[in-house]
């Protein structure tokens, strides 16, 4: 008997038929003995419909009205999954975060999990009950509901998976697995049977949304043995996250391509090229709780430079904002940005002892004509930032140049 923990993302409980097939898949995993904790996304588009009508009363909502908003979603299908499974004889709980509880920090709409009280899940497994639990909400100390972050399920699931000690996490979603790239983009990309915890924990931050990445970073700290499947299919091993690296079995330089149009790219020209400048531009940012990702300062001239960066594009006009005065401080000359672009990254931990990969990614964008405008590597990936415009024909012609299609 083992005690596994199961998510179901929005589509697989997109609607009522879907969550009776849910059900049926968990009395199966029930029937042959396991103990089964399950936690469910809202239905799909639900929480896009909940945000989009929050800004319609609110221009930027109230974080903490925002969580009990959208947290909602989640509410409904872990009622319907448990009134499903009752349907087929069996027992069933549901829980909201708080009621578990699931306790968070207190930073509205992206909180982190810090502890999780098992004793009530535990006593309902005992008593042969299948515990279905809400995804991406938990509770902070004053008792406030909270949420993970879009794509916070997956979160939840690991994170369950790690308090109670799992014997497994499965990730069901509407993809057989983690693939070399988006499928959606890509026809030809290829399922992957294993991919590194590291690669997983790269691809996740630099765009495959097939996985938070918290959930990914609670995968490694908690050593918790992780699955990516298909809820639609009746059988598949689905893609298995790995902690050793020669257990990379395909030994494959590159084991995938991410993307990522989250980002804008602000460039401050004609900046005094002294000591402190970089601080001097992104302590402020930072100061204000945004995120740089990628920075690039130029060789100067005339004792000027021009430096540039990106920013989520959530925060871009927040930024613009910031830098105004730190601009006019510093007496740089203009401030070019844009929000149209896009991060392409090439992953693999097969990199490391290989050369000649990022000749390869630049060469195969050239001979495209796409430009690249930032460049960025670390030991197993290397991304570019390239106009918004390219991005499909980059990862596509990427993929090809790599070797990743299906084996004809
Ligand atoms: P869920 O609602 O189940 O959480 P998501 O939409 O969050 O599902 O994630 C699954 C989607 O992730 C897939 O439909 C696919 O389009 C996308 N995706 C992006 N990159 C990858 C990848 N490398 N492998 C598989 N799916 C990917
Ligand atoms: N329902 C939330 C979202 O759409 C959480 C999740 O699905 O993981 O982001
Ligand atoms: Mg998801």
């Amino acid at each position: 008997m083992a005690l596994i923990v199961q998510k179901y993302g929005g589509t697989s409980v997109g609607s009522t038929e879907r969550i009776k097939n849910v059900a049926r898949r968990v009395a199966k995993w029930s029937a042959q003995g396991h103990q089964l904790v399950v936690v469910v996304s809202a239905m799909a588009g639900e929480t896009n419909r909940l945000v989009a009508l929050a800004k319609e009363v609110q221009a930027h909502p109230d974080a903490r009205e925002f969580d009990v908003m959208v947290s909602t979603g989640e509410q409904v299908t872990i009622a319907l999954l448990s009134m499903a499974l009752m349907e087929l004889g069996l027992k069933a709980r549901s829980y909201t975060g708080t009621q578990v509880k699931i306790l968070t920090d207190n930073a509205f709409t992206r909180a982190r999990i810090m502890r999780i009280d098992e004793d009530r899940i535990r006593s309902d497994l005992a008593s042969g009950c299948v515990v279905v639990v809400a995804g991406f909400q938990g509770v902070d100390e004053a008792g406030n509901i909270t949420t993970l972050g879009r794509g916070g399920s997956d979160t939840t699931g690991v994170a369950l998976a790690a308090a109670l000690k799992a014997d497994e996490c499965q990730i069901y979603t509407d993809v057989d697995g983690v693939y070399t790239t988006d499928p959606r983009i890509v026809p030809e990309a290829r399922r992957l049977k294993t991919i590194t915890f590291e690669e997983m924990l790269e691809m996740a931050s630099l765009g495959s949304r097939v996985l938070q990445i918290r959930s990914v970073e609670f995968a490694g700290k908690y050593r918790v043995k992780l699955r990516v499947l298909s809820s639609f299919e009746e059988q598949g091993e689905g893609t298995l996250i790995t902690f050793e690296e020669d257990e990379n079995m395909e030994q494959a330089i590159i084991s995938g391509i991410a993307f990522n149009r989250d980002e804008a790219k602000i460039t401050i020209l004609g900046v005094p090229d002294r000591p402190g400048i970089a601080y001097q531009i992104l302590g402020p940012v930072g100061d204000a709780d945004i995120d740089v990702d990628m920075i690039v300062q130029n060789v100067g001239h005339d004792g000027l430079t021009d430096f540039s960066f990106t920013v989520h594009r959530n925060d871009y006009r927040k930024s613009l904002d910031i830098l105004k005065p730190v601009m006019a401080h510093i007496k740089a000359r203009d401030v070019v940005s844009g929000d149209t672009i896009a991060k392409v990254s090439v992953v693999g931990v097969g990199m490391r002892s290989h050369a000649g990969i990022a000749s390869t990614m630049f060469r195969t964008l050239a001979e495209e004509g796409i430009n690249i405008q930032m460049i960025s590597t670390s030991e197993i990936k290397v991304s570019v930032v390239i106009d918004e415009k390219y991005v499909e024909l980059a990862v596509r012609v990427l993929h090809k140049a790599f070797g990743l299609e299906q084996p004809v």
